[in-house]
């Protein structure tokens, strides 16, 4: 009976194991075709240039930017870097774990 408990949870282990895995390989997987597609398709590249910039003004005039060093005192982020970062969206367009005061 241990015997089969301990295969049991083994192979539960290894498929959480695998799902991760898996998980993680499609995200490098997506990143690169969104990095090539940001380079060769110009109107894709011009939108994501837009929305950046849009993110940098917020950023720039929130109470929480730190001037000097460009980053964010609440995550410690550089914004220049964290704003170019490709988030899920909710519903109303607000970025999920973007910035944590739901500002974009
Ligand atoms: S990430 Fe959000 S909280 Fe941080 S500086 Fe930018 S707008 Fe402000």
């Amino acid at each position: 009976m241990g015997y089969y408990m301990y295969t049991i949870m083994e192979i539960y282990c290894m498929n959480k194991f695998c799902k991760k895995l898996f998980i993680f390989i499609t995200n490098i997987i997506k990143g690169y075709i969104s990095w090539i597609w940001y380079y060769l398709y110009k109107p894709y590249r011009k939108k994501r240039k837009e929305l950046f910039s849009k993110r940098i003004k917020i950023c720039e005039s929130c109470q929480f930017f730190w001037k000097p060093a460009r980053n964010c005192t609440l995550c410690g982020c550089f914004v220049d870097i964290k704003t170019k970062g490709e988030f899920k969206l909710d519903e109303n367009g607000i970025s999920r774990d973007g910035c944590i005061m739901k500002k974009w």
